[in-house]
């Protein structure tokens, strides 16, 4: 029986964690868990949702479709929403769709019902927008509303035409047509994509290895040199449609024929089935032969073949009534966990990885699972020795789903609350799921990523001194740590491969040059979590001076080592209150509880204090000399919006800063004052809505002249 506070903090813990795989799985293309392990966070997210609706939070995943879209490449807004699909997964589900299409057009129990039904291909979806049978855009999903677009790129491929073939007067293209499908890429084009990489890379270690087709498609296809794309095998299957300006049939089958007969590939198993029982043997025909499929499928799709059906069925939330994936059980073994190991990555995630008697799971030899984190470990109660149940879905990381040695009594296995890589302390903040290694400066597996952030171009700037150099000097023990930066000398260059007199004396001059760095580069290049540029910028305006802040910290270290837990208070409460001790310390506008104990976190480690004093004797911060003049908008908030003609928005922000102005990013009822240039949008209006005062270029030029 779940409490109402237990429901409600199941789903702020799912609405995080699925929002994470979102942005695992479409926005960086590397999905840590199987398609059916986030189907299954779902299915928990949604049950507990039917259960207890007056919890769904504003943030809820059943509201979103996939991740934002991210980067690089322009946004597109769909015309019509591309939205994803109810799963079946058991074959009742079935049954019970057609029962429900049934009931809401009030046809008889055993009205016939038509259905199309078709592989589910594991790809990207993608729009394809035909007007008078021309390809004029291309766009992947997104979050549904918003794609990328990818014309340039979706060029490329062969499967997809220019220019769509008229056939006959009857079938000849509408004037706007938009057809939607997968892109893909084949089992054995990516093993070869693969396989290239790897023979193409110059260190066979460091190569980029898709971990599947579908990662493979969809790094392939996000890309912003076409060129690229085109050098990789990409396929597309259409599977429906959006925006038209007329359909050239009245069901799904004939719309799909019309498709097929353009030009555009349908695939080879869309047919049409009459009912949920013959839908069902579709199924277990095209399951039976998925391994023999060029593709990965993931399951087959239904959907109402009458139009005017799907019309009248409509959507409900983000998915449309009249279509269904009926997904295929994932592949299960299971095995012996023989021990549990910790994992660390480069940003100092531990993640405990489960090592396990090998085994054959779905043709594929499992030997490692992911437990994901310490939360996972105790859902599952697992302890080395346990026998478990392994899923392997897709080439994603295999799981364990299932601990058959389940022993309540036991103590939980116990996650380790040291680095195993460093030995420095390892932390869980209120609210993660994740420990984190506090070591950032020593830990090897960290390392190398925190002397490129250190040199980097918003933290010391060092000239000359990219990834290539930083890898090869610390592989070889010359720079271990941020300091041994400054201990580099012409003469240690000169004695290596490729160095010569000029740039090794180009390099040791843009060391030393600094040498002096200003107070907040110098705290941002420090790495420690959470403090990113604003918050060191804001930190170094507070206290000036590096001894300032130093004996700032100090003092909180102190607060934090003498905070007492009250009896009968729980660990997640005593934290949040000793965090928020911490930030009343910290007192610094926009420096809250997280950072705060992030900072205390990052110098109360001695490993860190050590490297930091080590740095120290080779470098001083340069105090921040903090000078505003005084203007009309000194502690107002300004919004620079649209094209700005005689500066970059950097010099127009540096601007407002020295005259005391805070410049956000968008505008709300806190903003002051709105700069709005040519082709101002949507800012621009909601400041006229809100009545906020509005200038253009010249009124702020003016604004800065008048400051004293
Ligand atoms: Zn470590």
């Amino acid at each position: 029986m779940t409490t109402e506070s237990q429901a409600a903090e199941r789903l702020a813990f799912l609405a995080a964690e699925i929002a994470r795989h979102n942005a695992l799985y479409h926005g960086e293309d590397a999905p840590e868990i199987s398609d059916a392990d986030y189907d299954a966070l779902m299915r928990e997210n949604n049950a507990l949702e039917a259960e207890f609706p007056h919890l769904v939070r504003a943030d809820s995943p059943s509201k979103l479709v996939g991740a934002a879209p991210s980067g690089h490449l322009a946004k597109v807004a769909h015309a019509q929403p591309m939205l994803s699909l109810d799963n079946a997964f058991a074959d009742e589900d079935v049954v019970d769709f057609v029962g429900r299409v049934r009931r809401y057009l009030s046809l008889g129990a055993d009205a016939p019902v038509a259905l199309t039904a078709e592989p589910k291909i594991d790809g990207l979806s993608c729009s394809l927008r035909y007007e008078k049978g021309v390809l004029v855009l291309a766009a992947t999903r997104g979050d549904g509303t918003t794609g990328e677009d990818v014309t340039a790129n979706v060029r490329t491929i062969d499967d997809i035409p220019e220019r769509l073939s008229g056939g006959d007067l009857l079938s000849s293209p509408p004037d706007i047509f938009e057809i939607r499908g997968e892109v893909y890429m084949a089992k054995a084009d990516f093993a070869a994509l693969n396989a290239r990489l790897l023979a193409e890379a110059e260190d066979p270690a460091k190569a980029r290895q898709f971990a599947n087709p579908r990662n493979a498609a969809a790094g392939s296809l996000r890309q912003k040199d076409p060129g690229v794309t085109a050098s990789r095998p990409l396929r597309f299957l259409a599977h429906g449609w959006g925006e038209v300006s007329s359909l050239p049939a009245d069901t799904q089958k004939g719309v799909m024929d019309a498709i097929a007969a353009w030009g555009v590939p349908v695939s080879d198993d869309f047919v049409r089935v009459e009912g949920a029982e013959q839908a069902l043997s579709h199924y277990r025909a095209i399951e039976a032969k998925r391994a023999d499929l060029p593709f990965d499928i993931d399951g087959v799709v239904y959907k109402v073949d009458r139009l005017d059906w799907q019309k009248r069925l409509g959507f409900v939330a983000r998915a449309p009534r009249w279509a269904i994936a009926h997904k295929f059980p994932a592949e299960k073994a299971q095995t012996l966990l023989k021990d549990i190991d910790i994992q660390v990555g480069r940003t100092g995630k531990l993640t405990p990885v489960a090592r396990l008697e090998p085994v054959t799971v779905g043709g594929v030899v499992v030997t490692n699972a992911t437990l994901h984190n310490a939360d996972e470990i105790g859902r599952l109660g697992v302890h080395p020795g346990d026998r478990v149940v392994v899923q392997r879905a897709g080439d994603v990381i295999p799981q364990i789903v299932e601990n058959l040695s389940r022993d309540e009594t036991r103590d939980p296995w116990p996650f380790p609350q040291t680095c195993p890589e460093c030995g420095s302390a390892a932390e869980r903040e209120p609210g993660e799921v994740d420990y984190r290694c506090t070591g950032g400066l020593i830990c090897p597996a960290q390392r190398v990523e925190r002397l490129r952030h250190f040199v980097s171009r918003y933290a010391l700037d060092i000239e000359g001194l990219g990834l290539t150099h930083i890898e090869s000097f610390f592989r070889d023990g010359l720079v271990q740590s941020p300091a041994d930066i400054f201990r580099l000398t012409r003469d240690t260059l000169l004695t290596r491969e490729r160095w010569a007199e000029i740039s090794a004396g180009n390099l040791i001059a843009a060391i030393d040059a600094k040498r002096n760095p200003p107070l907040d580069r110098f705290l941002f290049a420090l790495g420690i979590r959470h403090v990113g540029e604003v918050t060191a910028r804001d930190l170094a305006r507070r206290y000036r001076s590096w001894d300032a802040l130093k004996a700032m910290i100090d003092r909180a270290i102190e607060a934090r080592d003498a905070a007492i837990q009250a009896v009968g208070e729980p660990d997640e409460k005593f934290a949040t209150r000793t965090a928020k001790e911490l930030a009343a310390i910290v007192e610094t506008p926009g420096v809250g509880p997280e950072v705060a104990l992030a900072l205390v976190d990052f110098f109360a480690e001695p490993h860190n204090a050590d490297a930091v004093a080590d740095l120290l004797s080779q470098l001083q911060p340069a105090d921040v000399i903090h000078e505003t003049r005084a203007s009309e908008v000194s502690g107002k908030t300004v919004v620079f919006t649209g094209t700005l003609e005689t500066m970059s928005r950097d010099e127009a922000k540096a601007q407002a800063e020295a005259l005391g102005a805070k410049v956000a990013g968008s505008v709300s009822a806190k903003t002051d004052l709105v700069v709005a240039g040519p082709g101002a949008g949507s800012k621009l209006k909601k400041a006229t809505d809100l009545g906020i005062a509005v200038t253009d270029e010249a009124g702020w030029a003016k604004i800065v002249a008048d400051a004293q």
